[in-house]
């Protein structure tokens, strides 16, 4: 039997993550490898953890961990949650929901906070439910909810738990180089990110930040709960990275070659630049999305993410059929909705390389054309002259 792998279409992904990566990540992953228990590894190693620091503005060390991002969200609930533990989880989409799961799993009593998946929880729903849970342990939430393209005000939520010292566990995958993050000003204890969002590298890491806070718990719950300390969910073999620029595992070599080009992008271009980028082309996959008279699925732009766009599904489209058309008409590949918004979504991913101009306009060419052959007309001359016109003023200011 063949299979039809066709390698080189679509021509450009602007789907949910990963999304088309910039061209000098795929260079350098064809690089040879190195041994990583050499000199110029740990050299590599050393430059992509200040990198590492410099984008989640922490002093301390940001782990490089082996395996796709859902493995750094649970090893933060491995470390932190003890049986019994109650544990406040932001369910505000697909992902928040999922982890009261992961921390169940571990013991924890759930305290579960649950909003539609169009909006994101208030600073005042936090506090209300820490005020009602005065002997929360960990409170756990999603940054940047992919799935319906929201965001939640993690700054606000992170210096509340700060105060109150409960834990946070923040999974960033989609946030991280697109929206603002300070891990060490805002008080975060746990904050996870991948190469394949906003960072536009590769999947199958996960990059995880961990306070002193945490460090001391996890050295606690381990020792408590007597869970295994060599498992890959554990923080403690982590150590020998922090302390002595000894990676615990073999690393993932050519991952971590992609990660170095992607972060080379940053740094040269600067964190906050980066982030300016990525909230320019959200702004402007939004205003053309709306001018195209379509409406967006997040109910308040103050609500809305800078990585990814979710526009509802005009009556009378099959998302599925326009999707595939986008594909293979216009080698656009962009994705659906998950769960529950199914058919009722789709989402335009506007992260790392795919944070830029020329490619959002022409996912909104695409977008729209394949609409109008499907017999949705938009205004497509009026949805590309909106998207322009927030790239035009931003770049005056
Ligand atoms: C992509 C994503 C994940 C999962 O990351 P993987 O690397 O696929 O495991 C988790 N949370 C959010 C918010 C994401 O966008």
């Amino acid at each position: 039997m063949t299979y039809a792998f066709r390698p080189h279409v679509p021509e450009l992904t602007m789907a949910s993550g990963p999304c088309s990566i910039y061209p000098q990540v795929l260079a350098a992953m064809g690089t040879q490898m190195v041994h990583h228990r050499t000199d110029d590894f740990v050299n590599l190693m050393r430059s992509v953890s200040d990198d590492l620091s410099t984008l989640f503005r922490t002093t301390r060390r940001v782990l490089p961990v082996e395996g796709e991002s859902i493995l750094g969200l649970e090893m933060a609930a491995y470390n932190l949650v003890e049986p019994g533990d109650v544990c406040i989880n932001l369910a505000s989409g697909y992902y928040g929901a999922g982890y009261a799961k992961v921390l169940r799993g571990y013991g924890g009593d759930v305290v579960n906070v649950a909003v539609p998946y169009n909006t994101s929880v208030t600073i005042e729903q936090v506090r209300a439910t820490l005020d009602a849970h005065p002997d929360a342990k960990v409170l756990a939430f999603v940054h940047s909810e992919t799935p319906s393209a929201s965001e939640n005000p993690m700054e606000a939520i992170c210096r509340e738990c700060h105060t109150r010292g409960v834990l946070t566990i923040v999974d960033s995958v989609s946030g991280v180089g697109g929206s603002d993050v300070r891990f060490d000003e805002w008080g975060v204890d746990v904050c996870v990110t991948g190469p394949q969002k906003c960072l536009g590298s590769t999947p199958g890491m996960s990059l995880v930040a961990v306070s002193d806070r945490a460090w001391e718990h996890a050295h606690r719950v381990i020792a408590d709960t007597g869970r295994y300390e060599r498992s890959y969910l554990c923080l403690l073999p982590w150590r020998s990275w922090v302390e002595r620029d000894y990676v615990p595992y073999t690393p993932p070599i050519s991952s971590i070659y992609g990660l170095k080009a992607a972060l080379d992008i940053v740094m040269s271009e600067g964190v906050d630049a980066v982030i300016a980028r990525h909230e320019t082309a959200a702004r402007a996959t939004r205003a053309g999305i709306r001018a195209m008279g379509l409406d967006l699925w997040v109910d308040d732009e103050a609500n809305m993410a800078n990585s990814v766009t979710a526009v509802t599904v005009p009556d009378g489209i099959d998302d599925t059929v326009l999707r595939g058309l986008m594909d293979d008409r216009y080698g656009l590949h962009i994705s659906g909705g998950l769960g529950e918004e199914a058919g009722r979504l789709v989402r335009i991913g506007h992260m790392g390389y795919t944070a830029s101009l020329q490619k959002v306009l022409t996912a909104l060419g695409a977008f729209g054309s394949a609409l109008a052959e499907l017999g949705h007309p938009v205004d497509l001359t009026a949805g590309l002259e909106a998207a322009a016109n927030v790239a035009a003023k931003t770049a005056v200011q």
